[in-house]
């Protein structure tokens, strides 16, 4: 798939999220350099983050609202100093067109609550090819079996059709 297909009828949500705060209340909640990143759109210093280096089973989710974005089985290691995933959990990311430092860059978010996490490339590993770029800081890792909520699953086909 294209990078471009996912832009196709999903106008920008921007400032338009199920949980939103003012920036008042997001600093008290958020350390310094969790405000930076998620609120500012900030980028962490590479190899900063303590979950470069997180290889349990868990799952990852957003430091700011709790949301579900991440499985540890998709983290790999980029080598680039951020924690690196192949593919998020679908329905709880979103993306936008980041044009900034003159890149056409695409920018991910949590579909809850808006915070910045990153960005995705298409030089990823199988079996995507992508690799989701985050910043740790925006996530906390959550260590367990679990399987994730899923909230934005789409109902299956009734399989009880009447004959
Ligand atoms: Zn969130």
């Amino acid at each position: 798939m294209a990078l471009k297909d996912w832009f196709s009828g999903k106008p920008e949500a921007k400032g338009d999220f199920p949980l939103s705060r003012s920036d008042a209340e997001w600093r008290r909640q958020l350390s310094a350099e969790q405000f930076a990143v998620l609120r500012g759109h900030g980028t962490e210093r590479p190899f900063t983050s303590p979950l470069n280096k997180e290889h349990r089973s868990g799952m990852f989710r957003c430091a700011g609202c709790g949301l579900e974005l991440f499985r540890s089985e998709t983290k790999f290691d980029s080598g680039t100093g951020w924690p690196s995933f192949y593919a998020p959990i679908e329905a709880n990311i979103g993306r936008s067109e980041d044009h900034s430092f003159l890149m056409r860059r695409t920018e991910v978010h949590c579909a809850r609550c808006g915070g910045h996490l990153g960005h995705v490339f298409e030089d990823g590993p199988a079996p995507t090819g992508l690799r989701y770029c985050i910043n740790g800081v925006s996530l906390s890792f959550e260590p367990g079996e679990r399987t994730a909520e899923s909230p934005g699953k789409p109902a299956g086909m009734s399989s009880d059709a009447t004959r």
